[in-house]
């Protein structure tokens, strides 16, 4: 997807540092870090939000998961805590319309979220 900074990401045109990637998906940092752990989670696949993810994609969420979990224990917040968060459109705050999961972690957490 031209013009897209998370495809940018994928293909290594523009820097990140990754910290785990797969044929389906790769996590880097954030750049902004909320959390002392903050990684974004992604589809190699482009999509815009959740709401573009067609039905017979569905197996990417859940792999999305089940590796952020991973990530979660290799990073050493599973036991402590962390949060996963899925802006979607425009009131949520989402800002880079290729669909990522935030994980945060490391710290304690408040809800509800602002
Ligand atoms: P959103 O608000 O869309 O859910 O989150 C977008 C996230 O992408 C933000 O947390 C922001 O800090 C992060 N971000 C924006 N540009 C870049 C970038 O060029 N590199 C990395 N690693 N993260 C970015
Ligand atoms: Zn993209």
């Amino acid at each position: 997807m031209e013009n897209c900074l998370f495809c940018k990401i994928i293909h290594g045109e523009i820097p990140a540092k990754k910290v785990f990637e797969d044929e389906k998906i790769i996590a880097f940092d954030d750049i902004n870090p909320q959390a002392p752990i903050h990684i974004l989670i992604i589809p190699k696949e482009h999509f815009a939000s959740l709401n573009e993810i067609p039905e017979e994609k569905k197996d990417v969420l859940s792999h999305v998961l089940l590796k952020a979990r991973q990530i979660a224990r290799e990073k050493g917040v599973a036991k402590s805590g962390y949060r996963i968060v899925l802006n979607t459109a425009r009131d949520s705050g989402q800002e880079v319309f290729h669909i990522h999961f935030h994980l945060l972690g490391g710290r304690k957490m408040l809800w509800p979220p602002g």
